[in-house]
């Protein structure tokens, strides 16, 4: 038999709704009217509200209650109060008080584990180059390296994304990780794009973008022997009310310039694995509340996206798979290009709330150019 839940503890996650609403719904105005959070009512129309006096929400549209535990419960698919409990206690980072051990004594189990759908992902990115990377940023304005700037002007990226984004510029790109080999007898220069982390003090891997006037024998290095971690990873631990995810990196910079929201690129669509892997190992309150899927428009593209749509949902976290860019751009970057300065906007129109997680469907909301 589980462990009691103390009546002590009890009275004191129930008070912690208000924090559950705000962390798990982004609800922070309870005084107003809300969405309804059951999965199986579509309130386009806010019905419910938070009861202080209960410490409950009560929906008016579909008339069910809820407690704290009712509603991480509901949201989680866990039965049983100590369950429930417990994954209240572990949203609001409260610790249960001990049973006393007299009718807690929990038997060990004997079932074995079942294998978990997302392998944990393996380790990425190599020594810390974060050095390097601030001299990689300056050379962008030393004299005789306008081209990197010029290039990046050519993308939709200024002085301030630059800064924004921690890039460089490198002759070679050893200089800034040893485990380069590139080899572009008509390259200018790269630009290096670092994955900083959040803090901007700490760099485990780069890419690097050949510039040239002439061919090019690789659009984009990776150092070798180097496993890749995603690009901006930390944004899926960092309890984001949105994150957008790309193939490329500069689709993710054009995206998070035009948005204004948080964007990461999985540098590649082999790397969709590791991003199901990484969402799937994240506390359940760290991770994305919802995630945009903006893959790019060709065959591939599409069916990276769905794959990613489809492991998001088998995990539980709420998506969005942005419908084709306007005026035949292929990715984000192409589009930012295309639109010179224009706003960027999509409306979510309808939500299908259906098993238990929902799909929100998007269109742009001008669909010209
Ligand atoms: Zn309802």
């Amino acid at each position: 038999m589980a462990a009691r839940v103390s009546e002590r503890d009890r009275d004191a996650l129930k008070g912690l709704m208000p924090d559950i609403l705000r962390d798990l719904y982004g609800i922070t105005a309870l005084g107003r009217a809300f969405k309804c959070p059951s999965p199986d009512h579509d309130d386009s129309d806010p019905s419910a509200h938070y009861y202080e006096s209960d410490q409950a929400v009560h929906c008016f549209g579909c008339g069910r209650t809820w407690d704290v535990f009712d509603l991480v419960g509901m949201r989680d698919g866990i039965d049983g109060f100590r369950e429930r409990a417990e994954a209240v206690a572990a949203y609001a980072g409260y610790r249960l008080e001990d049973d006393g051990g007299l009718t807690a004594k929990r038997r060990p189990r004997n079932k074995p584990k079942p294998r978990p759908p997302f392998e944990f992902p393996r380790e990425a990115g190599a020594q810390d180059v974060s050095s390097a990377c601030f001299d990689a940023f300056c050379a962008f304005y030393e004299q005789g390296n306008e081209v990197g700037r010029r290039y990046l002007r050519w993308r939709g990226l200024d002085d301030a994304d630059i800064a924004r984004f921690g890039l460089g510029f490198a002759r070679n790109p050893k200089a800034v990780m040893s485990q380069f080999r590139v080899y572009e007898p008509e390259a200018l220069g790269y630009i290096v794009i670092p994955f900083w982390n959040r803090d901007f003090t700490e760099v485990r891997y780069c890419m690097a973008r050949t510039v040239s006037r002439g061919g090019v024998r690789n659009k984009e290095w990776r150092p070798k022997g180097v496993a890749s971690p995603l690009y901006n990873e930390w944004m899926l631990s960092a309890s984001l009310p949105v994150v957008y995810v790309t193939e490329g990196l500069i689709d993710a910079m054009a995206l998070a310039k035009a948005t204004g929201k948080h964007a990461m690129a999985l540098g590649g669509i082999g790397n969709a694995k590791r991003f199901s892997q990484v969402v799937y190992h994240t506390p359940a309150g760290l991770r994305p509340r919802k995630v945009m899927v903006c893959m790019d428009e060709d065959a591939e593209g599409r069916k990276a996206a769905a794959k990613i749509a489809a492991d998001l949902s088998a995990i539980g976290v709420p998506r969005v798979v942005l419908p084709p860019y306007p005026g035949d751009a292929k990715d984000a970057d192409e589009w930012l290009c295309a639109m010179r300065g224009e706003a960027w906007d999509y409306e979510e129109i309808c939500q299908f709330e259906g098993d238990d997680c929902p799909l929100y469907v998007t269109r742009w909301r001008d669909g010209r150019i």
